[in-house]
C-alpha cells in the first residue's frame, strides 16, 4: 500500500516541485488530491499525469462543479484536505487562503507538509491546538525549518537554546538606501538563489519571508522570540543553524533545491534514497559569506517581529496587509517602499485582541486587507 497525498496549490512553484518528487517515488506515494486557483488546463494535465481522482480548481468561472472531473469552488480546499484517502497534505497554497486547509487537515488527523507558511503566521496556537486535538502532525517544507527539524534529528527542541535561520538577503542586499526608492517590479522578482512564485519572491526582497519564517519557527519549535535569530547568507548553501545548551552548533547544508525538503517533509524522520537533489560539493560551493541584516533599510522584517511578539491578531493583521500591499507593488500601483510603510500603518490603527478562534482571525484579515486597501489607493 502506498502513502496517498493531496497537493493543494498543485500549479505553483512548490507544487509543481512536489509532483516531481512524489512521480520519483511512486512506490511509496500515490497522489490522491490535486487543487489550483485557476490554470484549469495545468491542473487537468497534471490530475491525469498523476492519476488524481480528485481535482479543485477554486475559482469558478461559470464552470459546472463536476464538469470534466473537476470539483469548483473554495470549499474543496477541505475536502481536498479531508479526503479519506488522503494521509499527508502538502500544503503549497500562497497566502492566507491556505489557512482553513490546514486547519481542517490537521483536525482530521492528517500530516500537514506545510509551505504555505502564512497559515502558522496567522493564527499560530489554532493551527497547533488543532494539529493537538485531531491527532495531525506539522512537518515543515520551508527550506530553514526543514534544517532545523532535520538538525534536530526526531528529538525536539528540548536543549536548543537558539535558532539561526538564514536569508539570502534578496536582490537588494547590496543596494545603497537611496536606490531602494527606484525598485521596479522586474527588479524585485529577480532572486539571487531561488526561483519561487511571485509573491514570496517580492517577500524575499522585502525580507518579509525572513519576519513569517521567524513567526513560524516560534510555532514549530516553541522557541522564544530571543532565542530566533537571522543572518544574512547571500549564497544559500547553510539553510541554518541550531545552537544547543552546551553551545553545541549544528547546520544542515546543501545547494538550494526545495525537492529536497519536500520529500523529507513526506518521510521524516526516514530518509529515502533520491538522485532528483544536486549532489553537495563544498568546494564549487565555495567561499560562504555571513553579514548582519540591515534592519533599517527592511522595516518589513522589523515589523514583523513586532508583530510576532505582540502575538493575538498581530501576526493575521501583518500578514494581511503585506499581501495587500505585495500585490499593489505587483500591479505598480505602489512603490516598493511603500510596502513597509502600508503594513506600519496598518498595524499602528489595530487593536490587538487575543486570536481565540478562526473567525477572530479571519475577521482580524479582513480589516487589515480593508485598511491596506484605502492606504494602497491613496499611496498610488
Ligand atoms: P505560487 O504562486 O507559485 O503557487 C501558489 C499556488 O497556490 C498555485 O497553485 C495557485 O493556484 C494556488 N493559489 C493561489 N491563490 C489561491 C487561492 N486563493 N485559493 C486556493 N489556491 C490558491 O507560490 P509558491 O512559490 O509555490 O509558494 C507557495 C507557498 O509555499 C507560499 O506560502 C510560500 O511562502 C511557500 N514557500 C515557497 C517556496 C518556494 O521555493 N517557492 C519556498 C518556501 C516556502
Ligand atoms: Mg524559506
Amino acid at each position: 500500500m502506498t502513502v496517498g497525498v493531496a497537493v493543494l496549490g498543485s500549479t505553483g512553484s512548490i507544487g509543481c516541485s512536489a509532483l516531481r518528487v512524489l512521480e520519483r517515488h511512486r512506490d511509496r506515494f500515490h497522489v490522491v488530491a490535486l487543487t489550483a486557483y485557476d490554470s484549469r488546463e495545468r491542473l487537468v494535465q497534471q490530475a491525469q499525469a498523476a492519476q488524481a481522482r480528485y481535482v479543485c480548481l477554486v475559482r469558478q468561472d461559470g464552470v459546472e462543479s463536476g464538469d470534466g472531473g473537476v470539483v469548483t469552488g473554495p470549499t474543496c480546499l477541505v475536502e481536498a484536505a479531508t479526503h479519506p484517502d488522503v494521509a499527508i497534505v502538502l500544503n503549497a497554497i500562497v497566502g492566507a487562503a491556505g489557512l482553513e486547509a490546514t486547519l481542517a487537515a490537521l483536525r482530521a488527523g492528517k500530516r500537514v507538509a506545510l509551505a504555505n507558511k502564512e497559515s502558522l503566521v496567522m493564527a499560530g496556537d489554532l493551527v497547533m491546538a488543532a494539529a493537538r486535538d485531531g491527532g495531525g502532525e506539522i512537518v515543515p517544507v520551508d527550506s530553514e525549518h526543514s534544517a532545523v527539524l532535520q538538525c534536530l534529528a526526531g528529538h525536539g527542541a528540548a536543549g536548543v537554546t537558539r535558532l539561526i535561520l538564514t536569508a539570502s538577503g534578496g536582490p537588494f542586499r547590496e543596494w545603497p538606501a537611496t536606490r531602494l526608492h527606484e525598485v521596479t517590479v522586474a527588479d524585485a522578482l529577480r532572486h539571487p538563489t531561488w526561483d519561487m512564485g511571485r509573491k514570496i519572491t517580492v517577500d524575499s526582497a522585502t525580507l518579509a519571508n525572513k519576519a513569517l519564517e521567524v513567526i513560524e519557527a516560534h510555532y514549530l519549535f516553541g522557541l522564544g522570540y530571543d532565542e530566533i535569530e537571522v543572518v544574512v547568507h547571500p549564497q544559500s548553501i547553510v539553510h541554518a543553524f541550531v545552537e544547543f545548551r552546551d553551545r553545541s552548533v549544528l547546520a544542515q547544508v546543501g545547494f538550494p533545491t526545495m525537492e529536497l525538503p519536500i520529500l523529507y517533509a513526506l518521510t521524516h524522520p526516514e530518509r529515502l534514497s533520491d538522485d532528483g537533489a544536486p549532489r553537495f560539493n563544498p568546494v564549487a560551493a565555495g567561499v560562504l559569506a555571513f553579514e548582519a541584516l540591515r534592519l533599517g533599510d527592511f522595516p518589513a522584517f522589523r515589523l514583523g517581529v513586532v508583530a510576532g511578539r505582540a502575538g493575538g491578531t498581530a501576526p493575521a493583521v501583518y500578514n494581511a496587509a503585506n499581501e495587500i500591499a505585495v500585490r499593489a507593488f505587483l500591479e505598480e500601483r505602489i512603490a516598493f517602499h511603500a510596502i513597509g510603510e502600508i503594513i506600519e500603518q496598518v498595524l499602528d490603527s489595530h487593536d490587538t485582541s487575543p486570536a481565540t478562534d478562526l473567525e477572530t482571525v479571519l475577521a482580524a484579515d479582513r480589516w487589515a486587507r480593508e485598511r491596506g486597501g484605502v492606504l494602497c489607493s491613496s499611496a498610488s
